[in-house]
């Protein structure tokens, strides 16, 4: 069963509501984030009259039976669309979020440049790995907490706020010092560890989609993170593993409205590491927003063929310019009339 608190809930309407279950011999599990508190009450004997007191409980607004194991991020009961803010940026309906940055911050100047890049262009969120999950063990791993401090400083003359990924659930605290968002890598999606490691730091997650995740082993993963308390997830589709190894995974666009229905949280694609090539990001970034993605997460680099880590999909300076109008003119082809009030707002002002 699943409880929707009305919006300004108190603590206090919470606590009652999670007694009235517990005295019924059910488990209860609070998830706040995304403009709403919900509660999914699990194993409750209820009596015939309970539903109807539960109902009547102060901050309740709804009560509804669920079908859905990841019944916290469901869309069931006919929950609207969230929005999940990063240091006041929004993601979700009415906007289409432009995320870009370096795929690893490799030196101060390099991340600098990027961030400047990004920032230029119209991008409201910059991106880079700190900490790097590499398929070999021979390539660069990353810089730790000075990719850290380096992504701070690119935020503090930005103004960017920043999303980096964590790989190791002990890391989890001390990237949310410096992070405004912290990224799941597909690599970890069904680290439950991990996840709620970063669920309880109480940042927003960028959940990325494991490369054979089915949607529902995606939106468990989301469960696990909203079941430890955090709902303010944002989903990320970026290329599920196939047979075609023209491109470095297939993006799987229809796995934006699936999930959008499937799910009230914010769906952004990667096409980046989805096509793994620079002269496919503009085509699926296209693609992305038509279908409706919430926004997308781009790589970009001041100097590609130096790049440490992915230089093959990075975009330069022009590229991103044009990506930056591309988002803003298919919106518009198709009826989402609402980006300019928000992140590109800034690159066309
Ligand atoms: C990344 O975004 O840098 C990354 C490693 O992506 P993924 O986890 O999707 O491979
Ligand atoms: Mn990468």
């Amino acid at each position: 069963m699943l409880v929707q608190m009305v919006t300004d809930a108190t603590d206090t309407q919470v606590d009652r509501v999670v007694a009235f279950a517990e005295d019924r011999g059910g488990q209860v599990f609070v998830a706040q984030g995304a403009g709403r508190v919900v509660l999914a009450v699990r194993g409750m004997h209820a009596g015939p009259d309970d539903e109807r007191r539960l109902r009547a409980l102060p901050g309740v607004a709804a009560v509804a039976p669920t079908s859905r194991e990841y019944a916290l991020v469901s869309r069931e009961a006919g929950a609207p669309r969230s929005r999940v803010e990063v240091a006041g940026v929004p993601i979700g309906p009415g906007t289409v979020t432009l995320i870009a940055g370096p795929c690893a911050v490799e030196s101060r100047e390099q991340t600098l440049a990027a961030a400047r890049m990004a920032r230029e262009a119209g991008a409201t969120i910059l991106r880079g790995g700190a900490y790097k999950p590499r398929t070999s063990p021979y390539a660069f791993q990353g810089t730790g907490e000075a990719g850290l401090v380096i992504l701070a400083e690119a935020r503090a003359e930005t103004g960017l706020p920043v999303v980096t990924e964590v790989l190791r659930p002990q890391d989890a605290e001390l990237v949310a010092e410096y992070a405004d968002m912290l990224q799941i890598g597909a690599r970890n999606m069904q680290n439950f560890d991990l996840l709620r490691a970063v669920a309880r730091t109480g940042r927003p997650v960028l959940l990325k989609r494991g490369m054979s995740a089915t949607i529902e082993e995606w939106l468990l993963a989301a469960e696990y993170i909203a079941s430890a308390g955090n709902l303010n997830i944002v989903l990320c589709e970026r290329g599920i593993r196939t047979f075609e190894p023209t491109t470095r995974n297939t993006l799987d666009i229809s796995a934006v409205p699936v999930a959008q229905q499937l799910s009230h949280l914010p769906v952004i694609v990667d096409p980046s590491h989805a096509g793994g090539r620079r002269d496919l990001v503009l085509p699926l970034t296209r693609a992305a927003v038509a279908v409706g993605a919430d926004g997308v997460i781009v790589d970009l680099h001041p100097a590609p063929a130096e790049a440490r880590c992915d230089g093959a999909q990075a975009l330069t300076h022009p590229d991103l310019d044009e990506l930056a109008r591309a988002v803003r003119d298919t919106a518009s082809a198709v009826g989402r009339t609402t980006v300019e009030e928000t992140s590109l707002a800034l690159s066309l002002a």
